[in-house]
């Protein structure tokens, strides 16, 4: 049994109410935001007057006061503010440090914006906020006291998408609850049972194409990795969630390897220790699907999660083999650490049959990318390139940042095999995360709208966005962002896109 994952939001509720009403408030904990502009007129305030002395002292946000019995955190914004990665790493340094504080109600005040600037900050603020409030698994025997306040009370009025706010952190919490279990917890088998449970009590369609059925249809790219596994728990699973009336219809695919050893491959020196985070990227698709959902968004989803463990063994698939996958492609095998592309190449030919409008995928697929970008970003593939910019301006906007790379068809170059269709990756020196790419869009029709995110992002010290925690579960508020821009209007009807 894995640890249950519960998502119980806090109440948040705004009201019009000028700072001094806010500070009269007597909440245990009130966080200001202050324009710069406003700086020199505010310190007069008596409330605020022991800001004067830790200005002087050279001391920075945030600034912490005792105001009776609220403890006041003052914050101050200069220029124009914008959602930049500037923005996400002031605020998550804000709010990191609250964690110890054991409140259940807060304030949050805006003062001195103009109203879009102070919907946005309240939207990133309360973002941070939620994400801070979700409590990972730990076994620790006695484990830091978590934050877990039930309200928050935001000032002057806004006008906030609570479903969104709640459905992202919720989605995001989901991912990183999963991602850090450790791998003796989540395994291919527990880990599907716990997708079978969430399915039922989400509502949605769950089918599990175990090894037997993944066999008759011929995934023979999936099963090379899963038939090294003695447990024969490997498998790829679907959930459909179908809302009301669906706009769009969008796949979403995840690379689920609970463990990765590296199989005959084996991982050396060390660096397979955090192997079991390898299943991010099925954390991601399962944490975007749940927070489309229960945001109750107008999409048809099917959610793939390609699970598998790979290990060595008797059964393990070696370099020098060729498997043919779903789709009738021939693989050679030349490195069995490079088993993200091979469960993928399925899974997402089997994720195309169903025609989607848009299909994403989301793996923590190379070595290559994080070298290239470290982790601070995640590397994006688009056989749509006209997207490039947007899709670069929506990473900077949603805080997880993503950076193209090419995927022209020359690159095919490198994979190509002399006894098979396609080599698996190229032996030496190649640009890899390319390289697997160009492999995946073996088994992704032109015609379908595709997106490919090699999750380097996926853990990086310090956080990222608006989750302060190391594992950030990279990926879900970037695609929430992604449906409601105009690439998620992308469509089936001609005619629709001239809307
Ligand atoms: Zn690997």
């Amino acid at each position: 049994m894995i640890t249950p994952f519960t998502y119980l939001p806090p109440a948040i509720e705004s009201r019009d109410a000028t700072l001094a009403e806010a500070l009269a408030q007597g909440l245990p904990l009130q966080l200001l935001l202050i324009a710069e502009e406003q700086k020199e007129s505010l310190l007069s305030l008596p409330a605020l007057a022991g800001l004067q002395t830790q200005l002087a002292l050279g001391k920075k946000a945030p600034f912490t006061l005792m105001h009776g019995n609220t403890l006041l955190q003052v914050m101050f914004v200069a220029g124009s503010v914008t959602r930049d990665h500037r923005l996400y790493k002031q605020i998550r340094g804000w709010i990191a440090p609250l964690s110890g504080l054991n409140v259940e109600r807060l304030g949050l005040h805006l003062e001195g914006f103009s109203p879009s600037e102070r919907v946005m900050l309240a939207e990133v603020m309360l973002s941070a906020l939620l994400a801070a409030n979700i409590s990972l698994p730990t076994s620790k025997r006695r484990s830091e006291s978590s934050w877990g306040y039930q309200q928050i009370k935001v000032s002057p009025a806004v006008v906030l998408d609570l479903a969104r706010l709640y459905s992202e952190a919720g989605g995001n919490g989901l991912a990183r609850h999963l991602a850090v279990l450790p791998a003796s917890e989540l395994t291919a088998a527990s880990y599907r049972e716990f997708v079978s449970k969430l399915a039922q009590d989400e509502g949605w369609q769950c089918h599990h194409y175990d090894q037997a059925q993944l066999a008759e249809l011929g995934a023979g790219a999936f099963l090379a990795v899963a038939r090294g596994s003695e447990d024969n728990q490997g498998a790829m699973v679907k959930l459909s969630y179908y809302p009301p009336k669906p706009v769009r219809r969008i796949a979403l695919v995840g690379k689920g390897i609970c463990h990765d050893s590296g199989g005959y491959n084996l991982k050396v020196s060390g660096s397979m220790y955090g192997m079991h985070l390898d299943m991010g990227g099925s954390a991601v698709a399962l944490g975007a699907l749940y927070a489309i959902s229960r945001a109750q968004l107008p999409y048809e989803v099917h959610c793939w999660l390609a699970i598998a463990e790979n290990h060595i063994g008797p059964h393990a698939y070696r370099p020098g083999e060729v498997v043919t996958a779903i789709n009738g492609t021939s693989i050679e095998v030349v490195d069995t650490d490079a088993e993200g592309r091979m469960v993928l190449a399925d899974t997402l030919a089997m994720a195309v049959q169903d025609t989607p409008d848009l299909l994403l995928d989301y793996a923590t697929l190379t070595g290559a990318c994080k070298r290239a970008l470290g982790s601070r970003y995640s590397g994006v593939f688009t056989n749509r390139s006209e997207w490039m910019a947007s899709l670069v301006n929506l990473g900077q906007r949603s805080g997880e940042r993503i950076w193209p790379f090419p995927l022209d068809d020359d690159y095919d170059d490198n994979i190509e095999s002399e006894w098979a269709d396609l080599l698996q990756c190229a032996p030496g020196s190649s640009p890899d995360h390319i390289d697997a790419a160009r492999f995946l869009a073996h088994f992704v029709p032109e015609q379908t709208p595709w997106l490919h995110f090699d999750l380097s992002g996926f853990r990086n010290k310090g956080g990222n966005g608006v989750v302060s925690s190391e594992v950030t579960g990279f990926g879900v508020r970037l695609t929430l962002d992604l449906l409601a821009s105009p690439l998620g209007r992308v469509g089936r009807q001609a005619s629709e896109q001239s809307e």
